[in-house]
């Protein structure tokens, strides 16, 4: 109980550290050798409040491949969360080859709700790869 109050703590606290949002994940503007943390924008809900989600992206000092990673795709499963953000304060960059991009809280209604399931589709994990002009769970 105390581990998902935290995760869950944690989650706000990063919704509000981070300042800007994004549409898409453009790796090519990203510095070698730099880590950022923002937001993805992904719709609105029904007042038209933009919704969002953390990005954490680290770019190594060399080229290599991409890791993704993402926490909380079920809204009730926090662990991940923690996991993801003692990573990136363990990354270092300069020793790094390759990029590591993570979405730490997946699902920000199932985790605001404490809910397995995202509001209309349900379980994300049964939705890929999703849709372009679907619903912004998709
Ligand atoms: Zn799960």
């Amino acid at each position: 109980m105390l581990g998902k109050t935290i995760a869950r703590l944690l989650f706000v606290f990063i919704n509000f550290a981070f300042s800007q949002s994004i549409d898409t994940i453009q790796l090519n503007t990203i510095p070698m050798g730099s880590i950022v943390k923002t937001h993805l924008n992904f719709g609105v809900d029904n007042f038209g409040v933009p919704r969002t989600i953390p990005v954490l992206v680290a770019k190594g000092k060399t080229p290599g491949p991409v890791l993704g990673l993402t926490a909380a795709i079920h809204g009730n499963e926090l662990n991940g969360i923690a996991i993801i953000h003692k990573l990136f304060d363990t990354l270092d960059v300069t020793q790094l080859s390759g990029t590591v991009i993570a979405i730490p809280g997946l699902n920000p209604v199932g985790i605001s709700d404490n809910t397995r399931d995202f509001k209309q589709e349900g379980d994300l994990n049964r939705i890929f790869p999703g849709k372009k002009n679907g619903s912004y769970e998709k």
